[in-house]
């Protein structure tokens, strides 16, 4: 059965996860099952009894209901009957409702049956006694009298026929005073203070609109609770809803808060590094002021100090600028002085002869203590006397007193030896070319002369640290040197590169687009020289190569001549003015006559180089016009150290013993005879460059 409650319009039905709380358990437990709007218990409308009645009116008035009851008060029983007179009393009851509404009154409502044995009537049956009667005239169906105590049919009743709760007021009153109704009606002769007479229509009709009017007051008050109760589900739904609403959001207010929390958290320790860091930085703020304020004084020391520098400065920069004024006039006057120098120099080196001869006898080696030596009178530094102790060649010889530019006694030392070799190099530098040879007979002392020994080093070491010695010196005067090297030896005409195992073919040629006398060798290895250590490397490959090409049987190297050439290439690049100079160096081989047939080649191609460099200084010395310069390799070789543009030094060797009388006696004749060979004026060779194209004019002094 349907609630006869109006259903609340647009009302969600609750979400099956909640259970919903149904208004009707609230009327049930409200009503203590007094009243009930759903199937589960049988609602008795007040009409019940009327409805009984109504039949026994209308037979009374003739209207056909009999087919409904036929012939009740046969079969009724003697309760019955009394019953029946109730009704009939109903009827009468009607009929002077009948006549009140004529006489003005109001209707009155239906009277409630006091029958408790009543079974529930449907409620489609109607309060309105005409209603009821049309329905009966309508013929549906009679209602059948239910068994006492048995359980009131289920009554589907639609709502149109539903009585209104306010309209109709019997029907309200038997609806919601069914249950005291029965009551009333089961045991109101008990509870009624004074019995009414059953004739008393009119005090049983006073009494029942007392009742009426009680229970209608009653009935209102419990509809307006009704309708209170009847919002409750709305409201509980609506609650419900909010609920779930409420619920969702505080869910969502829940992680949103916890997410803040986090937030917060995150935010909290971020502010505590921030607040950390900032205490550090205010720490580091404070040294850095202090700092800034220490800096902060130093720069306005330091900006006092500028401005005296700034004006200290600007008379160093005025100061500096006649320095620099006085510096170039001193530059000048130096580079002058220096050429006045090289020019007595060179007067100088005139003076003592383009071509010096040094006479130097070598001592006794404690391993020849035993042989005999020559009686050697040393008159001056220049002139020394050679005796035989043999009487005989004594008188044969004649005086033997020979004269030199310098006379080395066995007891001059290295140092003393190139004192006076030493302003050759210097004209070097100043491009001067220099020839400096050793002659002697073997063992005379040449390589010692020339090379000396690891402890005491002779000319050719020397004269490489004085080179380089003097580089230095020229580069404070706007010179810069380079110094190429070449290492070759002259063996039976010969050449052989000494910095070189390789089998190669050499010659001697002439140096085209120069100066006549200008010549190279083919194929020879020329090596660049930047530092001293650098130049006795190759002195000491040079040497060892050319031991290595002598034999036990066969000592080239006292048979043949090593000539050390350093070109010396110097250049000024503020004058722009070079200079070319160059030093060989030569170590000849021994100048012995031959004692016996054997190496009869070897002795003659060293008696004709010698020969031939004897021919050219005495042409030198005549002033011929044809200098025999190319009959051998090593006057060949020399050639540009020969003559007009060079200065030659000679070294004369010999031994003190007497069995080297004759070779001494001979090798100074010689060199006497060179020693008074007048050579033309040395030329200097200077290349000034007056443009700034690569071709280089030639100038000679006389
Ligand atoms: P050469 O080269 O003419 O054949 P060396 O230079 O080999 O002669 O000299 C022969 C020996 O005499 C070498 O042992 C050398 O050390 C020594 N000797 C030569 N001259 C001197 C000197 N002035 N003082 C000391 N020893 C010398």
């Amino acid at each position: 059965m349907e609630s006869r409650l109006p259903k609340p319009t647009g009302l969600k039905r609750p979400t099956p996860s909640i259970k919903p709380i149904l208004p009707t358990d609230r009327i049930k437990a409200a009503t203590n099952a007094n009243l009930t709007y759903n199937g589960s218990t049988t609602i008795q409308p007040l009409t019940r009894d009327l409805q009984n009645i109504i039949p026994q009116a209308m037979k009374r008035q003739g209207q056909g209901v009999r087919a409904a009851s036929p012939d009740p008060m046969k079969s009724m029983s003697a309760p019955n009957r009394a019953k029946l007179r109730r009704s009939r009393s109903a009827c009468d009851i009607s009929e002077m409702r009948q006549n009140l509404k004529r006489n003005g009154i109001p209707n009155l409502p239906t009277i409630p049956t006091k029958c408790p044995r009543r079974a529930a009537v449907p409620p489609t049956t109607t309060t309105n006694p005409t209603t009821v009667a049309r329905t009966v005239r309508a013929g549906s169906a009679p209602v059948k009298r239910p068994n006492a105590g048995s359980a009131p049919p289920p009554a589907s009743v639609s709502t149109s026929q539903r009585p209104l709760p306010r309209t109709g007021t019997a029907a309200a009153t038997a609806t919601t005073n069914k249950t005291k109704s029965s009551a009333s009606a089961a045991g109101g002769a008990a509870t009624a203070p004074k019995r009414i007479a059953p004739y008393d229509f009119k005090a049983r009709f006073h009494d029942l609109l007392e009742k009426h009017k009680a229970l209608k007051t009653k009935y209102e008050k419990q509809v307006d609770d009704m309708g209170e109760l009847e919002s409750l589900p709305m409201q509980l739904e609506e609650t419900q809803a909010k609920l779930i609403e409420t619920e969702s959001t505080l869910k969502h207010a829940q992680t949103d808060n916890e997410c803040l929390q986090r937030q917060v958290k995150q935010q909290t320790e971020k502010i505590e590094m921030i607040t950390s860091a900032l205490g550090e930085t205010r720490l580091e703020l404070q040294d850095l002021k202090v700092t800034h304020q220490d800096i902060k004084s130093e720069h306005e020391f330091l900006s006092t100090e500028v401005q005296h520098l700034r004006r200290r400065n600007e008379e160093l920069i005025r100061s500096n600028e006649q320095l620099q004024a006085e510096l170039n006039t001193c530059r000048e006057q130096l580079f002058q002085s220096n050429i006045e120098r090289k020019e007595l120099h060179n007067v100088v080196m005139d003076l003592r002869g383009n071509i010096r001869v040094f006479c130097r006898v070598r001592p006794p080696l404690e391993s020849e203590a035993g042989r005999l030596m020559c009686n050697w009178i040393y008159h001056d530094e220049a002139t020394v006397e050679l005796q035989s102790l043999d009487a005989q060649a004594k008188s044969k010889m004649g005086q033997q007193i020979f004269n030199f530019d310098q006379v080395f006694h066995p007891n001059s030392n290295q140092i003393h030896i190139f004192e006076m070799v030493a302003p050759l190099i210097q004209s070097a530098l100043d491009g001067y070319n220099i020839c400096i040879f050793a002659y002697g007979q073997t063992g005379s002392g040449k390589t010692y002369t020339m090379d000396g020994v690891p402890d005491n080093v002779g000319v050719i070491p020397r004269t490489v640290d004085l080179l380089f010695d003097s580089i230095r010196n020229y580069r404070n005067l706007g010179w810069e040197y380079v110094i190429k090297a070449t290492f070759l030896e002259i063996y039976n005409e010969v050449l052989y590169d000494l910095l070189s195992n390789d089998q190669k073919e050499m010659e001697i040629r002439m140096a085209k687009n120069c100066n006549k006398n200008e010549i190279y060798v083919s194929n020879i290895t020329e090596e660049t020289v930047t530092d001293p250590n650098h130049l006795r490397q190759l002195m000491e490959l040079a040497k060892m190569n050319r031991a290595t090409a002598s034999t036990v049987g066969n000592e080239r190297s006292s048979r043949s001549h090593a000539v050390t050439k350093l070109e010396l290439i110097g250049h000024h690049a503020e004058k722009q003015e070079t200079s070319i100079g160059s030093i060989n160096l030569v170590d000849l081989a021994g100048s012995e006559s031959p004692k016996t047939s054997i190496r009869m080649t070897e002795t003659k191609n060293i008696n004709r180089s010698l020969s031939e460099l004897t021919n050219v200084i005495l042409a030198l010395l005549q002033k011929q016009d044809h200098i025999p310069y190319r009959n051998s390799k090593l006057t060949h070789l020399l050639m540009p150290a020969l003559g007009g543009n060079s200065k030659t030094l000679m070294f004369i060797n010999v031994s003190p013993f007497q069995d080297c009388f004759q070779e001494s006696v001979k090798s100074l004749r010689f060199a006497a005879s060179v020693n008074s060979c007048k050579v033309a004026k040395a030329k200097r060779n200077r290349f000034v460059n007056n443009s700034n194209n690569s071709s280089i004019n030639s100038s000679s002094e006389k």
